[in-house]
């Protein structure tokens, strides 16, 4: 079989590199919606790697990190194989500055897409068609949703070996076993045989320098793994969660804690208060476990029944 990968009608060889459109649709006002895909092939065969970002457009921490990753020339010239580098997936709400698509759709609940579908459903098949159809396998780069920052993360389904190893490759501070969801990435690709890990760094709208750091220092150590690059990466041992839990707030007022992010917590412990603005009132919150805070609000007033730490089970 000829060793070529096509993206949108182009044809790009081993040992090539191109940027090319992924997409052929446009606004309104006629400006074509360009949804910019790198690829960079090595002459020696080798893993079709993807590294993505800016599924939903508000999550800016993951774009960093392909950005970076496109600037390096260990990246730009791999040893073997290919990386596919897709900074902004979707192109329509980063621009909006949102997380879902004008028509209100989440872009990861469209898969696996259809050709004349939604604006969604489009990006989705024309992301499937031309990119996962092609790779081994890739890291999907999120964020936590509205004022939730999740310590920086991978998710995975554990009964697939091949997501353990990448996952061990990856060695992000914390690997989760998260379940597929219906009409996700993870899960479509994963009908094809292709293993996508979900990274999760940071919240939306925010730069932060320790989950883009942890995020582009897993794709080398992976890369390296692979042998694809040849590059010395600080190692990092990922702490393996099998499953987690959110603290919920029982009443509605601001709330406020003084743990570490990332630190270890022992069952009831109390972990933060929710007091009232109007100063006679505090209810206090324990752990329901020992576990890790890898997830918190970072939202001072909050409503009875909203998440506000997520802690990860051993
Ligand atoms: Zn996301």
């Amino acid at each position: 079989m000829e060793d070529v990968i096509t993206i949108n009608g182009k044809k790009i060889y081993p040992g090539e590199s191109a940027e090319v459109s992924m997409s052929n649709m446009s606004f309104p006002t006629r400006t074509e919606i360009e949804v910019p895909v790198f690829v960079y092939r090595s002459l020696h065969a080798g893993p079709r790697v993807l590294f993505q970002a800016g599924m939903h457009g508000e999550e800016v921490n993951g774009v960093e990190v392909v950005r970076s990753l496109m600037k390096r020339e260990d990246i730009q010239n791999p040893r073997c194989g290919s990386i596919i580098l897709i900074p902004i997936v979707n192109v329509v709400s980063f621009l909006m500055n949102a997380r879902d698509l004008p028509d209100g759709r989440d872009l990861n609940r469209c898969f696996p897409g259809s050709k004349n579908g939604s604006m969604g459903s489009r990006l989705a098949y024309d992301l499937m068609k031309n990119v996962i159809s092609q790779i081994d396998f890739g890291v999907d780069f999120h964020t936590g949703g509205a004022k939730i920052n999740n310590y920086p993360q991978i998710r995975c389904v554990f009964e697939d070996e091949r997501n353990i190893e990448l996952s061990n490759a990856f060695s992000a501070p914390f690997v989760l076993n998260a379940p597929y969801r219906e009409k996700s990435l993870r899960r479509e690709a994963a009908k094809k045989g292709k293993h996508i890990l979900v990274f999760e760094g940071g919240e939306s709208q925010r730069f932060n320098s320790y989950s883009i750091n942890e995020g582009l220092n897993g794709c080398l150590r992976m890369l390296n793994k692979l042998g694809m690059i040849d590059t010395p990466v600080e190692k990092c041992e990922s702490i393996i969660l099998r499953d987690t839990t959110w603290i919920r707030a029982k009443t509605s007022g601001m709330f406020r804690t003084s743990k570490k992010f990332g630190a270890f917590v022992e069952k009831d412990s109390m972990i933060g208060k929710i007091v009232s603005p109007f100063g006679e009132k505090e209810t206090f919150l324990f752990t329901p476990s020992d576990g890790f805070l890898i997830g918190i609000n970072n939202q001072p007033i909050v409503n009875e029944g909203d998440a506000l730490m997520n802690i990860g089970v051993e």
